[in-house]
């Protein structure tokens, strides 16, 4: 992932305010990064910007290799869908669905075959110990369980690129835990790519590198392993 000059203007003339700004930035396969800093500092409208939801107002970004805002419409969308993965704070989840139709989506949506769907349902829902709320629908089952279950979702089609904001903030300290070490494990064992944002510490202490973000803009960062380093 590589961005250049980044900027993220709101409102409109005379009512501008500037949520992001100078953000270069380069983030390599595998790495697991952490993006901090008090409320309002632009973290999730960087994140935004970066999981290609959301345009910058300046600025280049590529993914993949890949321009992403000189692709068109379905491109894009055939592009996320194949390789990035969403974990946010409001889980998504879609009321009218089973935890196990919520989880399939993203490869339904795929046309992947429905053999190969009811495998990796089984293969995530193992990890994420969610087999046997599988037929429950949202509103049945806790918020720890809507967590987990937002997360298989996000990475049944195995994303090459995953992108959580906040991903523990609703969970107690046991799921937390286990979420974070289960995208440690995708991070180790599949090589995905992590982008977190984060207040919790102990939930940055498992990322290779953090940046750290105040006024829109990065300001330090410190990888494991280093000392802090300004830029
Ligand atoms: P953080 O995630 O660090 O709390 P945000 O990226 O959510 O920060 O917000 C950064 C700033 O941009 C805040 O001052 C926020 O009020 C403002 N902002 C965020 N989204 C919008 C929007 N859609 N329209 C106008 N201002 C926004
Ligand atoms: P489509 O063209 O199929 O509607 P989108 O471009 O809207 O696809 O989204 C592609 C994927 O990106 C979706 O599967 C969805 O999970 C994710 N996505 C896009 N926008 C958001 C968002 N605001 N919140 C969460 N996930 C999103």
């Amino acid at each position: 992932l590589h961005a250049k000059g980044l900027r993220k203007v709101y409102g409109s003339k005379g009512h501008t305010y500037t949520a992001v700004q100078d953000i270069e930035l380069d983030i390599h396969k595998g790495e697991f990064v952490g993006i901090m800093g008090p409320s309002g500092a632009g973290k999730s409208t960087l994140l935004n910007i970066l999981s290609t939801i959301d345009s910058p107002t300046s600025g280049t970004l590529h993914v993949n290799g890949k321009r992403i805002h000189q692709l068109k419409d379905e491109e894009l969308s055939n592009f996320r869908r194949d390789k990035l993965g969403f974990i946010f704070q409001d889980f998504n989840l879609l009321d009218t669905l089973t935890v196990k139709e919520n989880i399939s989506l993203p490869l339904a949506l795929a046309n992947v075959a429905s053999r190969e769907i009811e495998s990796r349902v089984k293969e995530v829902a193992a990890i994420f110990g969610i087999e046997r709320i599988l037929n429950n629908y949202p509103y049945e089952i806790s918020g720890g369980q809507q967590q987990r279950t937002a997360t298989a979702r996000a990475i049944i089609t195995k994303p090459s690129l995953i992108f959580a904001d906040e991903p523990t903030g609703s969970l107690d300290s046991k799921s937390a835990f286990n979420l974070l070490q289960t995208l440690t494990h995708l991070n180790v064992q599949e090589q995905a790519t992590i982008l977190m944002v984060t207040h919790d510490a102990y939930a940055a202490s498992f990322c290779s590198r953090v940046l750290f973000i105040k006024d829109g803009a990065i300001y330090t960062e410190i990888r494991k392993g280093e000392k802090n380093r300004k830029i």
